[in-house]
């Protein structure tokens, strides 16, 4: 049997010669161990979908590529929904530094680039551009001027 390396290398391997015949690839993650994995985009009017088995840890999985993006099935399983990504991106208590930092960055950028768009620019998204509006001015607004809270280090009990 091969091991995790072995496995690894012959997987890596293979992409490099597909790769050196021409084909395309684009990233994705093994939706169990979150290892590097990389998928063939499909040509015109094709469609790349496969079970597959994660090098690392030979979990099984059904993926789909599209030009653009992955999609990955597991059964039973399904893609955490927005509150739970939020929570596990900022809800731990023992977020980095730098990710804090990037999803600040990320968000100003965004609720600029929200403003900064025509009238209209949400039109057949389904999303009420009003309600978007008004809250990417708001998040904007409170990392742009951040409010204001006492003074004092939160640990600093008297
Ligand atoms: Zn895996």
């Amino acid at each position: 049997m091969a091991t995790r390396k072995e496995r690894v290398q012959s997987y890596r391997d293979y992409v490099a010669r597909c790769k050196s015949s021409g084909d395309q690839f684009q990233p994705f993650f093994c939706p169990h161990c979150r290892f590097d994995l990389e998928a063939k985009v499909p040509g015109e009017g094709d469609k790349c979908d496969s079970l597959a088995t994660c090098p690392t840890c030979e979990g099984e999985f059904f993926y789909v590529s599209l030009p653009g993006q992955v999609q990955v099935h597991v059964p039973g399983r399904r893609p955490m929904n927005n509150q739970e990504v939020m929570s596990f991106l900022l809800g731990e208590g023992s977020i980095h530094p730098l990710q804090e930092a990037m999803v600040i960055m990320a968000l100003e950028q965004y609720c600029e680039k929200v403003a900064s768009q025509p009238e209209g620019f949400m039109q057949n998204s389904g999303v009420d551009e009003a309600t978007w509006r008004s809250l990417a001015k708001r998040v904007g607004g409170f990392l742009q001027q951040r409010p204001m809270v006492d003074d004092k280090e939160p640990d600093d009990e008297e």
